[in-house]
């Protein structure tokens, strides 16, 4: 199938071809005939699978085919998205698949001055692209009326959801006109989503390219069970031995964000950070360094986890496993993007057992565990299941031993099966997907909180010094270190 067999016009597909698109993704392949006849669309379509462009390459085609100019302080289409970060992603799909259409496009969000973002409503737009809260802003200020809008947008609607948009969700229901086109799309559809969907899509084309809420199948995924306060000796002394140069490191609190940051940053890489604490530039710029590779790794909490699109990325490391299952597969979605593969790898702790047991009951599969020797878990990570069980409950901690196993550290792919735990009684697991996951800061848990950044974990012998990668790692030219963090 090619895209213009689905009706795309000549300047749209010039643009694809420049891109080197050059068949239609699934979920672009039944969404873009479904938007260009107008419909209403509901698309579960896993991250990765091309689903900016399922819906903005009809758009934009609609916009230039049909329907007047847009007047002062309007915009025709507008597209409602979770993060910034998103905003400024979707803004850039726009641009480039709308090359030479003489459209006007803006995105606005919350963090940076609304003045540039009202003068630039002035004119009008013919695509807004915006984060709930910043939008209602602008509306109430009235730099911006809906009174035009032909097409509204929710992208990543699930995740508007967790992160509390519910009410500026219906406010914008209520003040964009009845007739309009509708479009949802969203990585996994919990009931909220069903029934937020029930309320504003007419007769909707269900379109959904993969099991909802499973992880792209070129990811390869596994965990290593490890004692939360060896986390961090762990992280280092895995992405020492394995070489890990380029990766996404995700970690529950803004203060573990750091502290992960300051020790990579006295190994020798370059890295950076995104997390709820920093301006919006600095993100940004943050991100725009991790994609060019100026630097080596960047650790982020989950404000990074959805919509990012970064190219040829290896490696994602959950250094915690996210509160809410579905924030996984956003995070590892971020690895084997448009088909590449990709390699996920979580330390897991017994505490994290439910989170686990939510996470293997969301993606219906079981992740295989491994063990890093020297760093063996003293307390167990129970058996976890597929079907969301954990089926034995974690021993009570016990003092500190000796551990047991070889002391030499090898590297993570010579995996070795972890020990298997004999089954005992089950217990269900309370789901977590769907949860409001707000970012933390100080609160729950935070592995950082108590260890030391460099050396063994206590106790132990893995003959490697962990935290100390060798030269490898560091940045052409000079101090990478610095070169990663000093200058924000
Ligand atoms: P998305 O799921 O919209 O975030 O897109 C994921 C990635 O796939 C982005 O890097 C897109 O540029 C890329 N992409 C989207 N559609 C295609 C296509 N038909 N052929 C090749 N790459 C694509």
């Amino acid at each position: 199938m090619s895209f213009a067999s689905l009706g795309l016009i000549e300047p749209l597909l010039r643009n694809l071809q420049n891109l080197n698109y050059q068949t239609p993704t699934p979920v672009q392949a039944k969404a873009i005939p479904a938007v260009l006849g107008g419909k209403d669309v509901m698309a579960a379509a896993q991250t990765g699978t091309g689903k900016t462009a399922g819906f903005a390459l009809p758009l934009l085609q609609r916009l230039v085919q049909h329907g007047p100019a847009v007047s002062s302080n309007r915009a025709r289409v507008l597209v409602l998205v979770p993060t910034r970060e998103l905003a400024e992603q979707v803004l850039q799909s726009f641009i480039e698949y709308g090359k030479g259409l003489d459209l006007r496009f803006l995105a606005a969000y919350g963090g940076v001055s609304i003045n540039p973002q009202m003068m630039k409503l002035r004119k009008g737009v013919d695509v807004l692209v915006a984060t709930p809260g910043r939008l209602l802003d602008l509306n109430r200020q009235n730099a911006v009326q809906f009174d035009q809008v032909q097409t509204l947008v929710l992208d990543e609607a699930d995740r508007m959801l967790d992160l509390g948009f519910a009410r500026e969700l219906n406010a914008v229901f209520e003040a964009v006109p009845a007739q309009r086109q509708t479009l949802l799309f969203s990585a996994t559809f919990t009931d909220d989503i069903r029934t937020m969907a029930a309320g504003i899509l007419r007769n909707p084309v269900d379109i959904s390219v993969s099991a909802p809420n499973a992880t792209a199948s070129k990811i390869k995924q596994w965990v290593v069970t490890v004692d939360k306060k060896n986390k961090p000796d762990l992280f280092m002394h895995l992405v020492a031995e394995n070489k890990w140069e380029h990766a996404l490191v995700f970690v529950k609190t803004r203060s573990g964000v750091d502290y992960l940051a300051t020790v990579l940053d006295d190994a020798g890489y370059a890295v950076d950070t995104i997390h709820g604490d920093k301006p919006q530039p600095a993100r940004l710029r943050a991100l725009e360094r991790f994609k060019a590779r100026e630097i080596q790794m960047l650790v982020a909490t989950d404000v990074a986890a959805r919509g990012l699109d970064i190219d040829d990325l290896p490696l994602v490391i959950n250094v915690d496993l996210p509160i809410v299952a579905q924030d996984y597969v956003h995070r590892i979605g971020r690895t084997g993007r448009a088909g590449a593969s990709g390699v996920a790898v979580s330390l897991v702790c017994a505490d994290e057992a439910p989170l686990l047991a939510a996470i293997e009951a969301l993606i219906r599969q079981t992740l295989r565990r491994e063990e890093e020797p020297g760093f063996e878990a003293e307390h167990r990570v129970p058996q976890t299941s597929a079907t969301g069980e954990i089926i034995k409950k974690p021993k009570k901690p016990k003092k500190p031993k000796v551990p047991q196993g070889a002391p030499a550290a090898k590297p993570m792919p010579g995996k070795k099966p972890a020990a298997q735990h004999g089954a005992s009684k089950s217990k269900p697991v309370a789901k977590h997907a769907g949860a409001t996951v707000p970012e933390p800061s100080l609160g729950g848990f935070n592995p950082f909180s108590t260890q030391k950044p460099r050396g063994k974990p206590a106790g132990k012998s893995t003959g490697k010094p962990a935290g100390k990668p060798a030269a490898g790692p560091r940045k052409p030219g000079g101090k990478p270190a610095g070169g990663g963090r000093g200058k924000r």
